[in-house]
């Protein structure tokens, strides 16, 4: 949660309003309709032709000494070997895999007269695959950089930046002339020589700021200032570089789709970029955009969930729709220390792309080096993509059947979360996140500036995880959705910044929240707790306290947003027992319980349910993992969606389910985490999980034609009564998949 902020959109206006420019402030920053006049107009470009056919992805990345020394054949028959239908491979960018012919267009130093990437297309090309090239231009080589400085990046101290692992190389400038020129020209070539499906850029966007010459005259031009030298979000011009920086990287994006569309309109161009609030491209416009995008997660790394990788599938879709979301995976480690050779054992690296693949990810593996070090990785994937191909109807879905959505906020992180945006906004939502998966409730990630309807139009419950930053007319859509008879949970600051990360003097949402803002957020609080009001003996107990009904208080969170309540609330069933001292020893008492302030407020609004913690249950959540918390939020869920699940798992241990339509099919995926390598990975082995019920709600007048477990590939015993078909799946190992055929 953050600090009240110094800067007041009145500040903000009057930093800006001398700038004079053809921009007005609310065309500069990203509000919900103001954003696409800040970015470049795109032309839009229908999907290609062959978008939706791959479902299983591989991609060969080569390493300058390759040419000549691995052997393409092994790879092609790799690729039919596991049912690959599509294939990245590496052309050019930093080292080019052909002989090319562009100036300064670094050729491989073993390439010799030899093409291998040539080979390599032809060889997919003959087996049916799917092509996309790949560049990469984010180093450059020394003859480049002395013929062109103004394609290298610039520090903050005004040098020429060397490249950080490979010091003869030099870092390129993402948002000058070697991006929009010498790339545009290679993808050109390659395009024109080859014509492949797509051409996928990697490491496009420029590796931090920028100080050359082009970023600062292209940011005086947009901002009428000096590039920024802090990173703040209360800093006006950095504020301005969050915009511009976009309005360029989008303005490139259009350069390479325009060129390569010229000379093969069924193509297209896939930027590596996407992902959920902490990502820096406007996950709206860059959906809207795309023509599919791949997720580059390739591995936990550090303390990660393995539905991390299900959460950036569900991120994606949020902005691409019904678009071909793609998740990379790596076979290797993914940590700090870059081990890029590694080989993880096969249940990490098949735990972590199977969440991908139930969350509806198509897989893409990634391997990089065309000469092998280690091969243990081989048969992992041929196993994994040969399940795949043999139940691929079953995973060709047509939309989630999630009522759940979790909105996620990049203009909150951007603008009022800044450099503690990981632990303000994105805290947030992974505590909800696991308390969904415990709950087994299958749910959606849904972004902020897509709150229209249409988008909302699944859903029956909306989370929103201290979703700081909401303009007017978002609250607006959000009200629409309540007054609708859709569910509200929202927590601590939600609705109390505008769109451009300026405090409003009260939450936006204050109306369906029954509370105002006191002006006040305390934290990070010690030792303080909730009073648990239980009904009297014979009533019936608050839904919100249901599972606590021995507990008298429980912890409280660590930021309290100090409230008044505005309206009359049916039942005040948690209260706040303030922060008392937690030493010496013999202060710690309670004192000054506040039994006039709520902690949870539940409201009917009309014909929708409100919840608003004003709190941060689901970042403490997060931190702790306190069950008391994780009861309360899973009760707070239960009660504001006010319907059952689409589909309803019980027995033992954590399972991630997702729910599913295809042409002529229903699924409900469980990947089992139940795992004490659950929240820090390598898996080590995969732990069974005893027999689970599942219960699920058919869609109307359909009965089902065929049952069948993929996985466990076998019928299972089921009924089916009230619409509900109910199938008994006697164990998961990794993953379970129930197919219904209606
Ligand atoms: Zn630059």
């Amino acid at each position: 949660m953050a600090e009240p902020r110094p800067i007041s959109r009145r500040d903000f206006l009057r930093t800006t309003a001398g700038a004079g420019a053809a921009l007005s402030l609310a065309e500069a920053l990203p509000g919900p309709t103001a954003f696409a006049a800040a970015v470049a107009p795109a032309a839009r470009y229908p999907a290609p032709t062959w978008a939706d056919r791959p479902m299983r992805w591989a991609q060969l990345t080569l390493v300058e000494d390759d040419p000549g020394r691995f052997n393409p054949g092994f790879w092609l028959d790799y690729f039919q070997r596991v049912r690959a239908d599509a294939a990245c491979l590496s052309a050019g960018g930093c080292v080019a895999f052909y002989p090319t012919r562009i100036p300064y267009h670094h050729r491989s130093a073993w390439l010799g007269d030899r093409d291998p990437f040539g080979d390599l297309v032809r060889g997919c090309r003959e087996r049916g695959l799917v092509v996309a090239a790949r560049t990469d231009p984010h180093a450059l080589w020394p003859d480049a950089a002395a013929a062109h400085p103004e394609w290298v990046a610039v520090g903050a101290d005004g040098k020429p930046r060397r490249h950080w692992a490979s010091p003869d190389l030099w870092v390129a400038c993402g948002l000058g002339p070697y991006n929009f020129d010498q790339l545009t020209a290679i993808h050109r070539e390659i395009m024109t020589r080859y014509r492949p499906d797509a051409i996928f850029i990697n490491r496009w966007s420029g590796s931090g700021m920028c100080w050359c010459a082009s970023c600062r005259e292209n940011f005086r031009a947009f901002a009428h200032a000096d590039l920024p030298r802090t990173t703040d979000p209360r800093d006006p011009a950095y504020r301005q570089y969050l915009v511009w920086r976009q309005r360029r990287l989008f303005e490139l994006w259009q350069r390479w789709e325009g060129a390569v569309r010229a000379i093969n309109p069924d193509a297209c161009v896939v930027p590596n970029t996407g992902g959920g609030a902490l990502s820096d491209l406007d996950m709206r416009e860059t959906g809207e955009r795309a023509a599919m995008l791949a997720a580059d997660r390739q591995a936990r790394r550090g303390l990660m969930a393995p539905w991390a990788n299900g959460k950036s599938a569900k991120e994606y879709r949020a902005a691409l729709g019904r678009k071909p979301v793609i998740g990379i995976f790596s076979v290797g480690f993914e940590e700090p220390e870059r081990w890029k050779d590694s080989v993880q054992r096969e249940p990490e690296m098949r735990l972590w792309a199977l969440e991908g693949i139930a969350n509806g990810m198509r897989p893409w593996f990634t391997k990089f080096s065309g000469t092998l070090h280690d091969e243990r990785w081989l048969k992992p994937v041929e196993r994994l993509y040969e399940w795949l191909q043999q139940n691929e109807r079953y995973l060709r879905n047509e939309a989630p059947l999630a009522r759940v959505g979790v909105v996620y906020s990049q203009q909150t992180a951007w603008f009022v979360g800044g450099e503690r945006a990981r632990e303000t906004v994105e805290d947030a939502a992974l505590g909800v996140y696991q308390a969904l998966v415990e709950a087994r409730i299958p749910f959606e990630m849904v972004h902020d500036r897509l709150l229209d309807a249409d988008h909302l139009g699944a859903f029956r419950l909306l989370i929103l995880p201290n979703i700081a930053a909401l303009s007017d007319g978002q609250c607006a859509q959000l009200r629409a959705f309540v007054a609708a008879g859709g569910g509200l949970l929202a927590t601590s600051e939600t609705s109390l910044y505008d769109e451009t990360g300026a405090r409003r003097t009260d939450f936006g949402l204050a109306d369906l929240f029954g509370a105002s803002f006191a002006g006040r957020v305390e934290g990070p609080m010690h030792n303080s707790y909730l009073r648990l009001h239980h009904a009297a003996a014979g009533a019936d107990e608050s839904p919100l306290l249901r599972g606590l009904e021995d507990a008298p208080r429980i912890i409280n969170g660590v930021w309290r947003v100090d409230v008044t309540t505005t309206a009359a609330l049916p039942a005040t069933p948690v209260t706040l027992i303030p922060s008392y001292p937690d030493l010496p020893m013999e202060e710690v008492y309670p004192r000054g319980e506040r039994p006039d302030k709520p902690q949870v407020f539940l409201r009917e609004v009309g014909a929708g349910r409100v919840a608003y913690f004003p709190w941060d249950i689901d970042r403490t959540y997060w931190e702790v993992l306190a069950e008391d918390h994780g009861v309360l939020l899973r009760n707070a869920i239960a009660w504001a969606l006010n319907e059952a699940p689409p589909v309803i798992v019980t027995g033992p241990g954590v399972l991630d389910v997702t729910c599913w339509r295809q042409a002529a099919s229903v699924t409900v995926h469980l990947v089992n985490l139940t795992n004490p390598m659950l929240m820090k990975g390598p898996v080590r082995e995969f732990l069974p999980v005893g027999a689970q019920e599942v219960r699920l709600r058919l869609p109307p007048g359909r009965t089902p034609a065929g049952v069948r477990l993929l996985v466990a590939d076998r019928e299972p015993e089921f009924s089916v009564a009230d619409g509900v078909l109910t199938v008994l799946v006697p164990s998961v190992l990794d993953h379970e998949m129930v197919a219904v055929d209606v």
